[in-house]
């Protein structure tokens, strides 16, 4: 295929991928997005394959098979409460292929460049793999602590700051014997420069608390899409560059938007270590002096609550996924609107695992749209409702984190639900959330404790309702 209609074809590739960034924006184009989006990367494969450089096609037809298998099972098999995990394990694969292009981009024989072209490349192939060394090992170490297999807590040796230091002018220093070997010798310094950026980026990771791990998980989003892009100038892919400033770009805003979310600045999040996350350790007791006690309740005394209630807010929160609660939830919202009530469900940004977790479960019931509202939209109502339901929920309703400045989440804005008449927290227990701290709600006078699974709560709520 000449290479004139080839650039055609990517350019639409392209234009499909902006619109799917821009379906996936909203709910109610989300499906139609990623439509576009399949469509594209199908476009964009097929192009690939039609390359006048390509001569066999054993080898990418046999890997492509191969990684669409493993692909489909894992997605078919992946519970909704382990998505960020897999999300992260991604972006690691990014990463790695980008260190893996550099490296045998640098390595390939028979190109002969003009001085300032081959200045220009090496630049490329440093950046390319330095970038995802770092979003390799960081997406690896935030798969490891997004599953639990490793402890949350922030690991803060001491002069940290001083050693990313070290590590980051190390690795620009290196580019000067990399650039100045002829033919691959400079080999030996790219491999240096790949462990010492592998090293730091389970660094950096590494010293991130759990309470600030989702602008980690959008961080390396956006890094994955910056060393896709450093591996298209490389490759000399514009279809890639594109796709990896997509990538880059709409991870950097989304970024953004979640430390805005969460009252910090990116600086402090990269290089911070805020946040503790050993989500087994026991909630300290309130502090006020007095041992206060949680007031627990049954499905009958909420089911009295919700009759009587003119106005209902539902917080979810990661336990509604854990619990696969939003069906039965979503029934409960519809038994209760039939009756008359004013519905309202109330998203903060970080609830969940994954940026615009509850969302999906939400949309996935069938809960309407409307009755969704985003955090800064619901909070200065919630004075005014009559009973909120938490379900699953924990983090994104502590007080702590506007009363107590030394709370790992201090600072972070937080849904005011104990501003309402009445507070029902369904969970399990009085174990600590993500962010391994202690939740004042819990011994409010206006908070009753539905233990349980929320799931079985639920359901409990909907049956004792139709009595
Ligand atoms: P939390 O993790 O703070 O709390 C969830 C609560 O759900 C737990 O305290 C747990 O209590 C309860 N729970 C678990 N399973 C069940 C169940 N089967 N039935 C009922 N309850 C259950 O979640 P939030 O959504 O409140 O906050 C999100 C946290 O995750 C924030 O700290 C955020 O920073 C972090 N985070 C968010 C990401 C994102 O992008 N959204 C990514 C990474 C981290 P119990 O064990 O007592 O039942």
């Amino acid at each position: 295929m000449p290479l004139s209609f080839l650039t055609i074809i990517y350019l639409t590739a392209a234009v499909l991928f902006i619109l799917s960034l821009g379906g996936l924006s909203s709910q109610e184009s989300a499906r139609r997005g990623n439509l576009y989006g399949v469509i594209g990367m199908g476009i964009a494969v097929i192009a690939t394959l039609l390359h006048p450089d390509f001569h066999s096609f054993g080898l990418p037809l046999g890997s492509m098979a191969i990684g669409a298998v493993i692909g489909a099972v894992l997605a078919a098999r992946v519970a909704m409460t382990a998505m960020p995990q897999l999300v992260a394990l991604l972006h690691s694969f990014v990463g790695l292929a980008a260190v893996l292009v550099g490296i045998s981009s640098y390595l390939a024989p028979g190109h002969e460049m003009e001085a300032a072209a081959k200045t220009v490349h090496f630049i490329e192939i440093w950046l390319g793999v330095a970038i995802g060394a770092i979003t390799f090992t960081g997406s690896i170490v935030s798969w490891l602590k997004l599953g639990g297999k490793i402890s949350g807590k922030p690991l803060l040796l001491p002069g940290r700051h001083m050693l990313n230091g070290l590590a980051a002018l190390l690795i620009l220093a290196l580019i000067v014997p990399f650039m100045m070997m002829d033919g691959t010798g400079g080999v030996l310094s790219l491999l240096i420069m790949t462990v010492l950026a592998s090293v730091l980026g389970i660094h950096l990771v590494m010293a991130i608390g759990g309470a600030d791990m989702p602008v980690v998980v959008s961080l390396l989003n956006s890094y994955s899409g910056w060393a896709a892009a450093a591996a298209g100038f490389m490759l000399a892919n514009d279809l890639l560059i594109v796709t990896g400033a997509l990538v880059g770009s709409s991870g950097a805003i989304l970024s953004y938007i979640m430390c805005k979310a969460m009252n910090r600045s990116i600086l402090n999040v990269i290089f911070g270590g805020f946040g503790t996350g050993d989500s087994s350790a026991a909630p300290p007791p309130p502090t006020d002096g007095e041992v206060k006690e949680a007031v627990s309740t049954d499905c009958d005394e909420v089911a009295d609550l919700l009759r009587d209630a003119k106005n209902i807010v539902l917080v979810p929160g990661y336990g509604m996924a854990v619990a696969r609660a939003q069906h039965p939830v979503e029934q409960l919202t519809r038994m209760l609107r039939e009756r008359g009530k004013t519905v309202r469900y109330a998203i903060h940004p970080v609830a969940g695992r994954l940026p615009g977790h509850m969302n999906v479960l939400l949309a996935e019931a069938g809960v309407p749209y409307d009755i969704v509202l985003e955090m800064d939209e619901i909070n200065e109502d919630l004075p005014e409702t009559d009973v909120v339901l938490v379900i699953g929920a924990n983090d994104i309703v502590n007080p702590g984190a506007q009363t107590d400045p030394h709370s790992p989440i201090a600072g972070m804005p937080v849904l005011e639900v104990w501003k309402s008449g009445m507070v029902v927290v369904l969970k399990r227990s009085l174990r600590v959330g993500y962010a391994g701290v202690g939740n004042p709600l819990f011994y409010l006078e206006n908070t009753r404790m539905l233990f349980g699974d929320a799931r079985d709560s639920i359901e409990a709520l909907v049956s004792a309702l139709k009595e």
